[in-house]
This record gives C-alpha cells, structure tokens and sequence, in this order.
C-alpha cells in the first residue's frame, strides 16, 4: 500500500502511521526522517541540509525532492509500501512527488485527508503537558501523570511547552490550512482524495483507511 497522510497538527497522523507500520509493515517516510538519514550517512545531499538547519534556514524544496526522490528508490521501500507522514506539503511538491512516483512506474493508492474539527485538536493539542529533564508527555485529558503537575519517570515538575498554548495551536493550524488546503484541492483533482473523519480514536482511523 502507498498512501499520504494529511492533517494539521494534532490530528493524529503519527499515531495513525505508526499502526500502519507495525500492522501492515509500510514504511513511514517524513521529511524530519529522510533529512536524519542522509545526514547521519554524510552524504552530500545530507550536508547540504544539514547547512541549512544550522543556520535556522528552511531546507529549499529541490533538496527535499532530491531526497524523498532517493528514498522512494531504495529497494525496502519500495517492497513493503510506505505511508507519507506530513508530505506534500505544497502544491508543488505535490506536483514534483507525482513526477518521481510516475518516472519509477509506482502508484499512488490513496491520499487521505484527516479531517477533525478545530476545537477537538486545539483542546488535544493544548492538554499537553511534558517534562523538561527527561522529554516525557503526558496529556491532561487522556493521558495525565499519576501525580498532577509531576512526572511519573524522573519526578520533575511539568510544563506546557509554548507550541502547545492554545493561542499557537490555533496559529500552526491556520497556518497549516493556508499552506496545505490546496494540497488536499490537487489531490481531489487527481482523484486520489480520501476523506477520513479522525475525530475519534486512531483505530477508526486506521480501520477506514483499510477498508478503502
Ligand atoms: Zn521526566
């Protein structure tokens, strides 16, 4: 199976994709990941990134291509299927995905868009709570500490880290819907949309993504 996921922040495409992983064996593929790989290998896609990261600097999207170009290549994947987690991004780097994909005679199945009402991921999102000492996250609906306010790993007080304050959780999903809309508008263009409501529990999810 070869799929995207889309979704803003929050909706639960990581957890989503890891099922997918552990049930069906696909093969997760972020930009985050592709860009660690190729700078632990110091190759010199990996330095040209890593430069970049240095310097605070968003990676150019030739250089993302380049390497998603890569890794849609390398054999494991291309066997056991893979599941993009957070890429496309844009239209054109939609554009530039289909190109590769086509060049190497792989099809896409399916691009599925999580949809979730704003307030569900603003109130998941903002009852985060994690540890500074040893990165533990916990959240306060579903996930809270055996003890408020203190991890249960090393004991240290907790925090909502500024990415998780409700007023910047509702700026990184504008800001998703103003870049990523028009992904979703391309993919229905092409006939490979799949909406999927994941206001509920990841398995619903991952159940209706399999059942399509
Ligand atoms: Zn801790």
């Amino acid at each position: 199976m070869r799929l995207i996921l889309i979704g803003p922040p929050g909706v639960g495409k990581g957890t989503v994709s890891a099922l997918l992983q552990q049930r069906l064996g696909l093969i997760t593929l972020s930009s985050g990941e592709i860009f660690r790989r190729e700078i632990e290998a110091e190759t010199d896609l990996g330095r040209l990134a890593q430069r970049y990261i240095q310097h605070g600097e968003l990676v150019p999207n030739g250089v993302t291509i380049e390497m998603m170009a890569k890794r849609l290549r390398d054999p494991a994947v291309v066997r056991h299927g893979f599941v993009l987690d957070g890429f496309p991004r844009t239209v054109k780097q939609a554009e530039a995905l289909d190109e590769i994909l086509f060049n190497h005679g792989i099809d896409l199945d399916k691009a599925v868009s999580m949809e979730v009402p704003e307030d569900i991921v603003v109130a998941r999102l903002s009852g985060r709570i994690g540890c500074t000492k040893c990165g533990a996250i916990y959240n306060s609906a579903s996930h809270p500490p055996k003890r408020e306010g203190i991890c249960d790993v090393c004991n240290s007080p907790l925090f909502v880290r500024d990415d998780d304050k409700p007023e910047t959780v509702r700026e990184r999903i504008r800001s998703f819907w103003t870049n990523t809309a028009p992904v979703i508008e391309y993919y229905e263009s092409t006939g490979s949309l799949m909406r999927v409501d994941a206001s509920k529990d990841p398995e619903s999810t991952y159940a209706a993504i399999t059942a399509a």
